[in-house]
């Protein structure tokens, strides 16, 4: 007897059949199904239904989970289908294909083809239509170079950062955070990097020298950190990144701001302005004594004769001789062609 618990024909059916018989790979979504040619009656497959959480512990097992029973693992909730090599590829890296990265991707592929039927769309139509507004979490770390475009450029694609921050947003910080993490191993004596993906923001973390990435700005040579780094602080995407040495580490933040809540929680030196702040006159920026750069959150629908307030706000921000980014969601277009024309300096974010 088998000591594996595997799937029932019937639970294959039921997982198969949840992801209309497509790839459930990121991205992948092909039909594993159709005619073979062998005879009018025959059927070519070539999908399989993998564990989620392994079907038997030991060598060559993956992601098998101890306390699980044997019904919790044999049902449809642990399968996830795949195309045939995409499942092999699955089975093959726990490290790379979590429980937790696997989980979010049946529940995406069960839902684009969800979509697929109701709105009788296509694979990448359903996939775009599919509201991807957080990133799968993860966790990886690495010890030296060699690998780190592919570890990085996977990591980034298994947590679904091309479908929710778009390909553009993608590429940009994949660039950025190779360059790095190459510039942390080659010139900052660094032994590791970190790289955590949470809900709604990417950070790198090294164990290397200081090394504040503005300063990759200042190199006058064309080199791939300079071209980066620049492309990021150029970047038309709503990306933002900051960075604090803690604990005798570089740590790097990056987030795509769409709303208010990701700048406040991608950094503390962040100000919401209301209107009754401005009207008290009582805002205190001392508070920001250790920020390199300063996030000011505009109120919502400031209008040509509320300028007066800005001017003030202006005048207090520039005491501060900080990067200075505002926030805002719906402000008359001429009055943000003001605000960029007084303050060219100033990063402007439409939220
Ligand atoms: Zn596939």
């Amino acid at each position: 007897m088998s000591e594996r618990d595997d799937f029932s024909e019937a639970t294959k059916k039921i997982i198969a059949s949840r992801a209309g018989y497509l790839c459930s790979f990121l991205g992948c979504g092909q039909l594993t199904l159709g005619p073979s040619n062998e005879s009018s009656t025959s059927i070519s497959k070539n999908g399989m239904a993998c564990h989620i959480s392994a079907a038997s512990p030991g060598r060559g097992s993956r992601r098998y989970n101890f306390e699980m029973s044997i019904e919790e693992r044999t049902h449809a909730n642990n399968g996830i289908w795949m195309c045939y090599d995409h499942g092999k590829l699955i089975d093959d890296d726990e490290s790379r294909f979590t429980t937790d990265i696997l989980l979010k991707w049946k529940e995406i592929a069960e839902q684009t083809a969800k979509i697929m039927q109701e709105r009788k769309c296509t694979y990448e139509d359903a996939i775009s239509i599919y509201n991807f507004s957080n990133l799968i979490t993860d966790k990886i770390s690495f010890n030296n170079l060699g690998h780190e475009t592919e570890i990085i450029g996977n990591t980034l694609k298994d947590c679904c950062t091309e479908i929710s921050w778009g390909k553009k947003s993608e590429n940009i910080t994949r660039d950025y955070l190779i360059e790095l993490a190459r510039n942390a191993f080659i010139h900052g004596s660094a032994t590791e990097i970190e790289l955590e993906i949470l809900e709604d923001k990417i950070i790198l973390i090294d164990n290397g020298n200081e090394f504040n990435p503005k300063k990759l700005l200042e190199s006058k040579k064309i080199r791939g950190g300079f071209i980066a780094a620049e492309t990021f602080q150029n970047n038309d995407c709503n990306l933002v990144a900051t960075y604090k040495r803690d604990y005798n580490k570089n740590i790097y933040s990056i987030s795509k701001i769409r709303k208010a809540e990701d700048v406040e929680s991608l950094t503390p030196c962040n100000l919401r302005i209301t209107y009754d702040d401005f009207r008290k006159g009582t805002l205190d920026f001392s508070i920001f004594e250790h920020c390199n750069e300063i996030f000011v959150i505009l109120p919502n629908f400031l209008t040509p004769s509320d300028i007066g307030l800005i001017i003030n706000l202006r005048d207090e921000l520039l005491k501060l001789e900080k990067q200075i980014n505002i926030v805002y969601y719906d402000i008359s277009e001429h009055l943000v062609k003001w605000i960029i024309d007084e303050n060219p300096y100033w990063r402007i974010i439409k939220i």
